[in-house]
């Protein structure tokens, strides 16, 4: 049976404005599971109006304790919810549902990491030349937030902007992906659950990416925070400046797991696995190249085609199944099409390379290309899929070349057994993230984010607060005395 979900705006539960809907696609069944509503600009209007409404309500006076409470309260509802909240996710996505457990498990502290933050956002009192005035900074909320997600872990990468805007006493309207909204629009009822005053947060969804670029663009919106494909976020970037406003992206990525040939190679094999084939390679920080020293690569390919071929992919619900389906139909496509391009341009298949027979609809089997030349598409442009590319190298100057060749910097690996040459190499990377002989760890206290075309800013850690604060100096006479009116200072 179909389930019905409903936006969240001002507090109220509520339909497009014009009544209209569209459809959830169960990735691995191939059938229509949600309907929800399909938003008109009337919607984005009326979102950003409850959030500003909220702002200057009472939520607007709330203390940093004030909103600790609630952020507390939040984690504490979302600890009841995880198992629903999976299942939406699995549903709307094909991601595997002990992936996705434990992702909504570890939500909760990313709110209670955030609520330790919120009574602690201290001004600064500065001393000036002029000793007749006490200064003193004030950090304020920097008002209306619009939060673009994408269908990839829609709730982990949502939190990522809200739990800091929220702490920093910000008001939010979220827009999820076309593809994976439900999680979010379930999600919304938690917020009234842990006592957040209505128009706080609100939801709209919409069936293509004009509500997004409605939102990003809006007049009334004050901070833009972005997940999803590059061109996107750049589109994203340029409607937010337009207003003048900031905009935190996390984009894409081509990322290199760096081999040397001292590696632990099991060690090293289980990590390019998780790094690719965890989540079918569709995360922003999925380690898509493979770089290996020249004398191991054979040894290592080997390793991880052994264990590539014997990945159980199937229904994403079922614990044993270890790849679910690829995420929508356009994804799927896109995917295909960056395999048949390597494969025009000389690559061999080491494994996969195709969509599995036996289960069909969107599975594609786990691959792994190798013989690729230098300028081959597939070692630049992100798949988002579970496409492994391997490339060589000869020495460390030669390996971090390559890591760096590509315009990504949002995530990389180094393997090896030289605790020298690891700390050496993780510090020649043009990367947000390296992880020294592991793949794929995160927290909410560790920044996370890209140079380069991978976006602009951090999310996560101490710092992610700042990009949702603005900072009021308050200059204070003590003197008492009249002043000089054509004089500065
Ligand atoms: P998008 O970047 O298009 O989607 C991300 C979010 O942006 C969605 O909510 C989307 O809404 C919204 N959006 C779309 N167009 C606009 C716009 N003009 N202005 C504002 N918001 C907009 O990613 P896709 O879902 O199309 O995936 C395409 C590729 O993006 C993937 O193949 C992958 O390479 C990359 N990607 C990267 C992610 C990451 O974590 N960095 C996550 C997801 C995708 P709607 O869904 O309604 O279009």
């Amino acid at each position: 049976m179909t389930e019905r979900f409903e936006m969240l705006i001002g507090g109220a539960r509520r339909g497009a404005a014009n009544g209209t809907t569209f459809s959830c696609e169960n990735p691995y069944t191939g059938r229509t599971w949600a309907e929800v509503p399909d938003a008109t600009p009337a919607d984005v209007d009326a979102a950003v109006t409850a959030a500003r409404a909220a702002l200057d309500g009472p939520w607007g006076q709330t203390t940093g304790f004030d909103r600790a409470r609630l952020l507390r309260n939040l984690a504490a509802q979302i600890a009841r919810d995880t198992q629903r909240l999976a299942a939406f996710e699995v549903n709307d996505s094909g991601k595997l549902h002990r992936e996705m457990l434990g992702q909504m498990t570890g939500l909760a502290s990313w709110y209670d990491y955030f609520a330790g933050i919120a009574d602690k956002l201290e001004g600064r009192q500065i001393p000036t030349p002029n000793p007749n005035f006490l200064v003193y900074t004030r950090r304020m909320p920097v008002g209306v937030v619009a939060a673009i997600t994408p269908w990839n872990s829609p709730l982990l990468l949502l939190t990522w902007k809200l739990a800091p805007a929220l702490a920093a006493g910000c008001t939010v309207v979220i827009k999820p992906s076309e593809h994976a909204p439900v999680s979010t629009l379930a999600f919304g009822k938690l917020f009234e659950d842990a006592g957040f005053p209505p128009g706080v947060v609100n939801i709209v969804t919409g069936s293509t990416g004009a509500t997004g670029a409605a939102l990003a663009g809006h007049p009334g919106v004050d901070k833009v925070a972005f997940t999803g494909a590059t061109e996107t976020g750049r589109g994203v970037a340029r409607a937010a400046a337009e207003n003048l406003n900031a905009s935190t992206l996390e984009l894409g990525g081509k990322s290199a797991q760096i081999v040397f040939d001292d590696a632990d190679l099991d060690a090293a094999a289980n990590g390019v696995i998780a790094g690719i084939f965890a989540a079918a390679g569709q995360t922003c920080m999925a380690g898509s190249r493979l770089l290996v020293h020249t004398k191991v690569h054979d040894q290592l390919v080997d390793l991880v085609v052994k264990r590539a071929t014997t990945i159980r992919l199937g229904d994403p619900h079922d614990p044993t199944t270890e790849m679910g389906p690829i995420a929508n139909g356009p994804q799927f496509t896109k995917v295909m099409k960056l395999l048949d391009q390597a494969l025009t341009e000389g690559a061999t298949i080491a494994c996969g390379g195709r969509p599995d027979e036996e289960l069909g609809g969107y599975f594609i089997r786990p691959t792994v290309l190798t013989g690729l030349v230098p300028d081959a598409t597939i070692l630049r442009d992100e798949v988002f899929g579970p496409v492994l590319a391997v490339s060589t190298f000869t020495d460390e100057d030669d390996a971090v070349t390559q890591a760096n060749g590509t315009p990504y910097g949002l995530a990389g690996s180094v393997w090896t057994r030289d605790v020298h040459r690891a700390h050496r190499v993780a510090g020649r990377l043009r990367a947000g993230s390296v992880w020294i002989n592991a793949y794929r760890a995160v927290a909410p206290s560790v920044p996370f984010g890209g140079y380069g075309l991978s976006g602009i800013g951090r999310e996560n850690g101490v710092e992610a607060v700042d990009a949702y604060l603005e900072t009021t100096s308050v200059w204070v006479e003590l003197s008492g005395a009249t002043r000089d009116p054509f004089v500065l200072g």
